[in-house]
């Protein structure tokens, strides 16, 4: 139904950027700089708190490219449910200047929840953006392990109630160092998380990326 749906919108309106509508562009290049003018933020990868943070001293961090604002919103939003996965490239790219190259082996974005109809993976597009530009791999290879509500749905607790054991690491990854990239970090619970599985697996963890930080 969402594709059919995606389909036929299509037909009717051609391509436009999600900030400014110019016709004929998937993101402006002017668009796409104005996205990142306020100065990145950090937050605790252990907790998803205030980077320093006080209870996980020498704790990777979440690096966030903007906070959730407006024109962010817009842009993940054409990304996520506009179908306009090419998107995901250019606020990769655009992210990548913000910070130096992480010296690490992969890029490893947050996976699709299983039975979602959106075809693509949005965080893997951001991490291919930001491989591109940092010469770095990005590989789609971690899976939930089982089916849950769409993440738009859960609030606070059910978000924190998330297990390290909800993600498949595979054996490949171990003894790796790597990033994690994903979309938005609202509560960081994800992130987390998936820090914690890597852990887990024998795969280091140094930071992770994301387009917007909500808090
Ligand atoms: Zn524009
Ligand atoms: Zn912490």
């Amino acid at each position: 139904m969402h594709r059919f749906l995606n389909a036929f919108l299509h037909v009717l309106w051609p391509v436009s950027c999600p900030v400014c509508g110019r016709l004929g562009e998937v993101l402006c290049a002017e668009c796409a700089a104005s996205l990142f003018l306020s100065p990145p933020l950090s937050r605790c990868l252990c907790c998803g708190g205030l980077f320093p943070c006080g209870r996980h001293p020498g704790a990777p961090r979440i690096r966030s490219a903007s906070p959730y604002n407006e024109k962010i919103k817009s842009v993940i939003f054409a990304l996520k449910y506009g179908g306009l996965r090419a998107i995901g490239q250019h606020l990769g790219a655009a992210m990548a200047s913000l910070w130096e190259r992480p010296d690490t082996d992969l890029l490893l974005p947050v996976p699709l929840h299983r039975g979602s109809t959106r075809g693509y993976n949005q965080a893997f597009e951001i991490a291919r953006g930001l491989g591109r530009v940092w010469d770095m791999k990005a590989a789609d290879t971690i899976q939930w392990t089982r089916r849950l509500p769409r993440r738009t749905g859960l609030n606070r607790e059910e978000r924190q109630a998330l297990r390290s054991d909800d993600f498949i690491i595979p054996k490949q990854l171990r003894g790796l160092r790597v990033v994690l990239v994903d979309d938005i970090c609202t509560t960081g619970a994800t992130l987390t998380r998936l820090a914690a599985a890597c852990k887990e697996a024998g795969v280091s963890v140094t930071g992770a990326y994301t387009v917007a930080s909500v808090s």
